[in-house]
């Protein structure tokens, strides 16, 4: 049992059990031995391997799609380009790169990296340091950027915030909780069940044992992105494994070393994740009366983006790497690879013309 695993029991022995959410806070993010505070997870060697990284044409792509949003609404001479949890800052260098070849788009672009990790700060000041333009870096999402128009990705982003869990229990819902047990963490229902829980009518009827999961952090972030949106103008795609809200179940998970774990055993080395709700983020869009789009599958959103017409291109400039290319295509948009668990919403302001892909 690693030292953040014993600290986490002496905080529950102390303090009582934690939400879910609680532990994936400390667990991602604890600033010793949280798992992004501490590692290096993407990549062949790491635990997971992400769009951008297979790819440059995946943000060449997102760039480009980027920088049409912005044409369609007249191009404004000011904006704020954001990144939600850039990771290496691959995704960025690809946008940037793709976005010079749209006249005046990186000019009036403003850069913002929104990045809780310090490690991962600097791995993305470095990769962005001959890109030629300036940025700058937020741990979170601030009143800094209500100012101007939104353009902002997140990639495999709202998958890595945290959840709360409830079980219908006979006498209503519980909170799931983080517990333990003479010095083991565990899985426990709270003592008392909620006088009420919002659950949305689409999932259905409730039987017991049916578990209810929901992120209010992922639904938080998506309101105050359409909120600046709506008022300023703006485009937001956010692409990422998830679900349209239908039904219970849970979908938390842990990944080391590209295979599943416990959620409970080692926090702060595996990666905790879950799947994300895009019916519940869509909802917090319309809260702020702006507008999602999709979500598309991924598939069929880098197909409309014209990923085959890109993948061909960058091959005969290097025949050699032809099958690595068309290998990487494969991966990102097949059915049985990351073409359809993985999708990808818009948010646009009302009344602006359709984006391509949805
Ligand atoms: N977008 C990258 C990395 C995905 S991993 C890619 O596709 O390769 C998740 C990223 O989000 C990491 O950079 C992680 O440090 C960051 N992150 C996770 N939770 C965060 C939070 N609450 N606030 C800011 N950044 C966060």
């Amino acid at each position: 049992m690693n030292a953040l695993y014993q600290r986490i029991v002496r905080l529950i022995e102390t303090q009582g059990p934690l939400s879910i959410a609680q532990f994936m806070t400390l667990a991602l993010h604890d600033p010793k031995a949280g798992y992004y505070a501490t590692r290096q997870p993407f990549g062949a060697r790491g635990d997971f391997i992400t769009a951008p990284e297979i790819s440059q044409i995946f943000g060449e792509l997102l760039g480009l799609w980027l920088a049409q949003c912005w044409q369609d609404q007249d191009s404004p001479p000011h904006f704020h380009l954001v990144e939600l949890g850039p990771g290496r800052g691959t995704l960025m260098r690809d946008v940037l790169r793709a976005g010079r070849t749209v006249p005046g788009f990186c000019e009036a672009a403003e850069i913002v990296l929104v990045e809780a990790s310090p490690g991962l700060t600097a791995i993305q000041r470095e990769t962005l340091k001959d890109s030629g333009v300036s940025a700058r870096w937020l741990t979170h999402l601030d009143e800094s950027l209500e100012s101007a128009p939104l353009y902002l990705l997140a990639n495999e982003f709202f998958d890595a915030l945290p959840v709360r869990q409830y079980v219908m229990s006979k006498d209503g819902w519980r909170e799931r909780m983080v517990t333990e047990k003479n010095g083991t963490l565990d899985f426990a229902l709270a003592a008392h069940p909620l006088k009420g829980l919002a659950v949305p009518e689409a999932r259905g009827a409730a039987e017991p044992g049916a578990v209810f999961e929901t992120s209010p952090a992922a639904t938080a972030i998506a309101e105050e992105i359409a909120q600046t949106i709506a008022a300023k103008g703006g485009a937001a795609l956010i692409a990422d494994y998830g679900h349209m809200g239908n039904g219970f179940g849970e979908t938390l998970q842990a990944v080391k070393g590209h295979d599943y774990t416990k959620v409970l055993e080692a926090p702060g080395e595996a990666d905790i994740s879950s799947h994300v709700d895009f019916a519940a983020l869509a909802e917090a869009v319309k809260r702020a009366r702006a507008f999602a789009l999709g979500p598309a599958d991924q598939g069929a959103f880098l197909d409309a983006l014209g990923i085959n017409i890109r993948a061909q291109l960058l091959s005969k400039a290097n025949p050699k790497d032809a099958h690595v290319i068309a290998s990487a295509v494969h991966r990102l948009t097949a059915p049985d690879q990351m073409g359809t668990l993985f999708k990808a919403m818009a948010i646009l302001p009302e009344s602006v013309p359709k984006p391509a892909g949805f």
